[in-house]
């Protein structure tokens, strides 16, 4: 009998799976649709030029590597506030947003979950139907009850908006309600301006409490526009909510783990209040965040030349999710299958195709393109060389 004698093995990660069972296809053809990242035209995780250019200025100024403070770089954190809730928002000069860098996005949820499991009457998290699969098990983990809002509507691939609302108002005050900014993970299904409105006065009148998650900010239409949620919220008088956001797909710095927590409070008083407690959180689970990955999102967003630079690398990436979308349309289109229109109107890298499990299963054993069991499809992984391949692909096995 040893110590670890009793301990079970945890399945893998079904998306990971799938990328080791890409991996291991001898194939030249090979696709892999499952990820989720953003590659570029030559099937490579871009470098973007702003990033490399402070990378280039912090390497020759060969600083000495102190801790950073619990809560982050201030200059990251400054940076993020404004990004997110606009420079010149009211909320900023009250100081009523407290803005923690956390390790990615997920770290973002999580400590935000275990800062909402103290402070709140009860730790219920309603997630929509579908959501990123991890949405579940972090706020689990934090000892949340999970329930599902009624999301996505697979006869018209977008949001069965009167669904949602209906789920909404049946939840108990003080739930905390997942929200996807925009680029909804994994359906590609995003709400319209109009609907968060009435999205935003169901909160309110129910007392419910928002948690948005914003982890592609400038994926879809630009970086205010995809942050329009947020403004919503504050129009509609909600004096407290959340957002986690993550640069890994706006910076392409996936493995640099930078994200932020950004918790609204209704004065400064509480927004000072709940900060201490966020940092008392980091505080016991990983004292403080790395510093490289936030002095190169900080070094590009306060530099006005290179900031241009990154908005203009953003607008190339997002400009071509919008192409590659359209390309599939029309590809698919050419093969007699006009039904897939909708992949246009989603947004992001994600699309739910409709595709069914039996069918994503003969994407891979025929044609050697791999994509989740869903459906889902990461658009962004497609390029000029594959796009004819895939589309051909999915027309033969959707027949
Ligand atoms: N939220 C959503 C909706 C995501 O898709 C992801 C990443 N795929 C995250 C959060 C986590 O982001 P990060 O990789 O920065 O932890």
């Amino acid at each position: 009998m040893s110590f670890f004698s009793n301990v079970e093995l945890v399945p893998g990660d079904p998306i990971l799976g799938l990328t080791e069972a890409y991996n291991a296809d001898t194939r030249a053809t090979k696709v892999n649709l499952g990820v989720g990242i953003y590659y570029d035209e030559q099937g490579r995780i871009p470098l973007l030029k702003a990033v490399q250019q402070v990378e280039q200025s912090l390497a020759a100024a060969a600083r000495p590597r102190g801790y950073l403070p619990i809560d982050g770089l201030p200059a990251y954190t400054q940076a993020t506030r404004e990004l997110l809730f606009g420079k010149d928002s009211p909320l900023l000069a009250a100081g009523r947003v407290a803005t923690t860098q956390t390790v990615g996005g997920s770290g973002a949820l999580r400590v935000g979950a275990e800062l909402l499991r103290k402070v709140l009457p009860h730790a219920t998290l309603a997630l929509s139907n579908p959501s990123w699969e991890n949405h579940r098990a972090v706020f689990s983990a934090a000892g949340f009850e999970v329930v599902d809002y009624t999301y996505f509507d697979a006869a018209t691939h977008g949001v069965d908006f009167a669904g949602m609302l209906a789920d909404l108002q049946k939840l108990q005050p003080g739930t905390t309600v997942l929200l996807h900014a925009c680029c909804h993970n994994p359906t590609g299904a995003d709400l319209t301006v109009e609907q968060w409105k009435q999205v935003a006065q169901v909160l309110k009148e129910r007392q419910l409490f928002p948690f948005v998650d914003m982890a592609y900010q400038g994926f879809d239409k630009g970086i205010a526009e995809d942050a329009a949620a947020i403004g919503i919220l504050v129009e509609a008088g909600i004096d407290s909510f959340i957002v986690a956001s993550s640069y890994s797909k706006s910076f392409s710095l996936y493995g640099e783990r930078v994200g932020a927590l950004s918790v609204v409070a209704a004065t400064a008083e509480q927004a000072k209040a709940v900060q201490s407690q966020v940092k008392r959180i980091i505080r016991t689970i990983y004292s403080s965040p790395s510093a490289h990955g936030a002095s190169l999102v900080a070094g590009v967003l306060t530099s006005p030349e290179l900031r241009g630079l990154w908005e203009d690398e953003l607008r190339q990436m997002r400009e071509r999710i919008h192409a590659l979308r359209a390309g599939l349309v029309a590809k698919l289109a050419e093969q007699g299958r006009p039904e897939f229109a909708f992949i246009s109107q989603q947004a992001g890298m994600f699309s739910y195709s409709g595709l069914s499990k039996a069918q994503v299963d003969r994407l891979r054993d025929e044609y050697g393109i791999y994509a989740v069991g869903t459906g889902r499809i990461c658009v962004a992984a497609l390029n000029q060389g594959n796009l004819e391949y895939v589309a051909r692909a999915v027309a033969a096995v959707s027949a």
